[in-house]
């Protein structure tokens, strides 16, 4: 597998502008969140394990995913939440292997918002972390969502603090400035990771 690179962050960092920026580099951009959707679609293993443990109850009448009772079922009870990690993290990670190995640009970007609190991590060689200030977090989610505050303020209290964030990424790029400087920043790593690569 050639070089791959993580990219994270909290709420509202920039992560989809920094990884649309790779995309538009000629990168291959795998997203975990798409990949998370794709295993429990109808006919894939972790959607039966699912009906399996939590009952039938959490499909709709097509026999699809009914995401709002599953979310009401494991935000009620960490057990379930936990469950439900178990029996979807291994099929989510074969999932992003899969699309990694057929990936054919230069090096691949692994975009997760739970890059560092997952072993998603280890699927990535280094990890940038797009930080931006927690009140510019807050500011941004709310213009693109229409998200009332509250709720932003909750996701973000239940996400890893930046601080530890921080000390575990490979990568730091400032998202406190315009959009213009984070674009900058993604260019120039792409442009290491280039060089890299061409050394291998
Ligand atoms: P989420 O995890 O919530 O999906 P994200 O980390 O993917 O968020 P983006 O969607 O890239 O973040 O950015 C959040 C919003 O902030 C978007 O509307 C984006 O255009 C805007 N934004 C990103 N960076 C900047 C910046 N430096 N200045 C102003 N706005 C920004």
């Amino acid at each position: 597998m050639n070089l791959v690179i993580g990219v994270t962050g909290g709420i509202g960092s920039g992560k989809t502008t920094a990884t649309d920026r790779f995309q538009q580099l000629g990168i291959t951009v795998v997203d975990a969140d798409q990949a998370a959707r794709v295993v429990v679609e109808p006919g894939q293993p972790a959607l039966g394990a699912i009906a399996a443990h939590f009952g039938t109850g959490i499909l709709q009448a097509d026999g699809s995913l009914d995401r709002a009772a599953l979310r009401h079922l494991v935000f009620s009870d960490p057990e379930h939440r936990q469950k439900l990690e178990q029996l979807t993290h291994p099929q989510i990670n074969e999932e992003i292997r899969r699309q990694l190995g057929n990936s054919t640009s230069a090096y691949t970007v692994l975009s997760s918002p739970l890059l560092l609190e997952t072993n998603q991590g280890k699927l990535c060689d280094e990890v940038i972390l797009i930080d931006a200030p927690e009140s510019a977090q807050l500011a941004r989610a709310m213009a693109r969502d229409h998200n009332d505050k509250a709720q932003i303020q909750r996701i973000m209290a239940a996400q890893m603090p930046r601080r530890d964030r921080r000390a575990r990424a490979d990568h730091l790029v400032d998202n406190s400035g315009s959009i213009e400087q984070l674009l900058l920043a993604i260019d120039k790593l792409h442009a290491q990771f280039l060089k890299r690569c061409a050394a291998f």
